[in-house]
C-alpha cells in the first residue's frame, strides 16, 4: 500500500472569482472581481489585479471562491455502511437510535471481516465523496480497526483529523426498561489508548502537518469517568483537539441520569472537567437549556449534524443550539456527505422550528462549515481567506441555470447551490478537484471497490439480522 501524499504544490497559482468570501478587517465579506493568488500552501495575494507571471490561472467566468469548508464530524464508514438500508425508518426498532442496533454492531463486525485493501476502499470511497462536496478539512471518529482512513487521507490530500475511537465498553445491550448498557467486548480502555498513541507516533503531523489526530473518546455512555479524565489530560498534554458524542438519545439521556445521580450527559462531562475550548460535542440534541448555557460558559464548541436526524424524524435546530452563545459549527455526521445540503438543512429546519425567517442567516451558515469550524480547532490559518492562510479552497461554479442571475452569493450558497456546483478543491495549494471531477483518480474503479466491499458487510447474516431483528 502507498503511503504517498500527491505531490507538494510547487510554484503560483491565481483563481478568479466574480465572488470572492475574503477575511476582511477581521470578518468575512464579498469582493467582487478578484483574484485569489497561492504559492506552495499559502495564499500570498488578493487582489483586483490580474496576477502576471503566475504558474497557473484557473479564470473560469462565475466562480465563487470560498473558504475551505470544513466538516468536522463525519463518518465515511458506519454512513457508507448504511446508506440507503436506514432511510425510511430502516433498521429501527421500538422506535430506538439505529446508532446502537445498526451502526456500531455493523461498523464492528465490518471491520473484521474485510480485508485491508477493502477496508482502504471504503476510506477511499468516504473522502472522494467529501471532496466532490467541496469539504477540504474533515474530523473523522472511526473505529481504531479501520487505521486505514489515515492511510486513504494522505493518500488524497484531504485536511484530515483523525479521530481513532475510545470506549470503555463498546457491546451495547438493551434492557428490559428500554435503557442500554454495554459490555467490554474485547475492548481494553488503556489498550485502545496505546493504540491510539501509536496511531498518534505514526501520523501527527505527517505531510507539512496536513495529517493530525484527535482524541475520540466514543461517547458518555460509552466511557467510564476515570477513562474519560485521564485520556482527556492525555490529550491536553499533547496539544490535541478532542471530540465526543453527546446528549444524542432519549437512551443515553437515561442511562447517565441512572449512573450519575440524575446528571445530564453535558452534566457529566462538566463533572468531570472535562469540557472546555478543545472539546466539540456531536449533537446535543437532547441538552436542556441549563446545559447550553453551561457549554457557552465553558467555550465549548457544539458540532449541529440536522440531516442524519432529520432522516429519523428528531430535530436537531441549529438556532436552538447558537442561540445560547454556544460556537455551533455545521457537520454531516457521514450522512451523505455533503456540507451544502447540510447548511440548507440547517437553515430550514431553523427556520421551521423558530418560525422566524431571519434565523440562520445565509452568512452565519457560511460561517458555520468555514470560519467557525476553524476556530474551534484554533486554527487561524484555516476557514479564511486571507494573506498568511493555507491555501485551502472551495471553488463553487455559478455558471448553472438555477444560479443565474446573481444577486447574492451567500444565500445562493446556502438556499440554491447543491455539491454538483462545486468546481474546483484546493488543499494546501494543490487542485484535488477541477471541474468537478477529482484530478489524478479513476472515479469509477473507486466508487466500485468501495461499494464491494460494503457489498461484502451486507452479505453476512447479522448484518441482516441487525437491520430486520
Ligand atoms: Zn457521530
Amino acid at each position: 500500500m502507498t503511503l504517498l501524499a500527491p505531490a507538494k504544490a510547487v510554484g503560483t497559482k491565481a483563481v478568479l472569482g466574480r465572488h470572492v468570501l475574503a477575511f476582511v478587517a477581521g470578518a468575512p465579506q464579498v469582493l467582487r472581481d478578484t483574484w485569489v493568488v497561492t504559492e506552495g500552501d499559502t495564499i500570498v495575494d488578493i487582489t483586483p489585479h490580474r496576477p502576471t507571471q503566475v504558474d497557473e490561472v484557473h479564470d473560469r467566468p462565475h466562480q465563487f471562491i470560498i473558504p475551505g469548508m470544513m466538516n468536522l464530524h463525519n463518518h465515511c464508514f458506519s454512513e457508507g455502511v448504511a446508506r440507503t438500508h436506514c432511510e425510511d425508518g430502516g433498521g429501527r426498532r421500538a422506535g430506538a437510535s439505529i446508532i446502537y442496533t445498526v451502526l456500531m454492531p455493523l461498523t464492528r463486525i465490518g471491520a473484521d471481516i474485510l480485508t485491508s485493501d477493502e477496508r482502504m476502499a471504503v476510506a477511499r470511497l468516504g473522502i472522494l465523496q467529501l471532496l466532490k462536496g467541496g469539504a477540504t478539512t474533515v474530523m473523522e471518529p472511526f473505529r481504531a480497526t479501520i487505521p486505514e482512513m489515515f492511510d486513504a487521507a494522505m493518500e488524497m490530500g484531504i485536511r484530515f483529523y483523525g479521530a481513532p475511537y475510545l470506549f470503555s465498553a463498546d457491546m451495547p445491550v438493551g434492557n428490559s426498561d428500554g435503557t442500554i448498557d454495554y459490555q467490554a467486548s474485547d475492548t481494553n480502555p488503556m489498550r485502545d489508548l496505546e493504540i491510539w498513541q501509536n496511531l498518534h507516533d505514526l501520523w501527527e503531523g505527517k505531510d507539512n502537518g496536513r495529517i493530525r489526530l484527535a482524541m475520540s473518546p466514543h461517547a458518555t455512555d460509552t466511557c467510564d469517568p476515570d477513562f474519560l479524565r485521564h485520556i482527556t489530560d492525555h490529550a491536553r498534554n499533547l496539544g490535541v483537539p478532542s471530540t465526543i458524542h453527546a446528549a444524542q438519545s432519549v437512551g443515553e439521556m437515561e442511562t447517565i441520569a441512572r449512573r450519575y445521580g440524575g446528571r445530564t450527559p453535558i452534566e457529566y462531562l462538566d463533572w468531570l472537567g472535562v469540557m472546555d475550548r478543545d472539546m466539540s460535542v456531536a449533537h446535543c440534541i437532547r441538552a436542556t437549556d441549563a446545559d447550553l448555557a453551561l457549554m457557552a460558559a465553558r467555550d465549548t464548541t457544539i458540532l449541529n449534524c440536522p440531516r442524519v436526524f432529520a432522516r429519523s424524524g428528531t430535530v436537531a435546530s441549529y438556532a436552538r443550539l447558537r442561540s445560547h452563545g454556544v460556537r455551533t459549527v455545521v457537520a454531516a455526521d457521514g450522512y451523505n456527505m455533503d456540507l451544502l445540503a447540510e447548511v440548507n438543512a440547517a437553515a430550514l429546519i431553523s427556520k421551521i422550528t423558530t418560525g422566524d425567517a431571519r434565523q440562520a442567516t445565509s452568512p452565519e451558515l457560511a460561517n458555520a462549515v468555514t470560519l467557525h469550524a476553524a476556530e474551534a480547532l484554533r486554527r487561524d490559518d484555516l476557514g479564511r481567506i486571507a494573506i498568511g492562510a493555507k491555501a485551502d479552497l472551495t471553488v463553487l461554479d455559478f455558471s448553472h441555470p438555477h444560479l443565474q442571475p446573481m444577486h447574492d452569493p451567500l444565500r445562493a450558497m446556502v438556499w440554491l447551490a447543491n455539491r454538483a456546483n462545486i468546481g474546483m478543491v484546493m488543499v494546501d495549494g494543490r487542485v484535488l478537484i477541477k471541474n468537478g471531477m477529482a484530478c489524478d483518480l479513476d472515479e469509477a474503479a473507486v466508487v466500485n471497490a468501495g461499494a464491494s466491499a460494503i457489498h461484502k458487510i451486507w452479505d453476512l447474516p447479522e448484518a441482516r439480522d441487525a437491520l430486520t431483528g
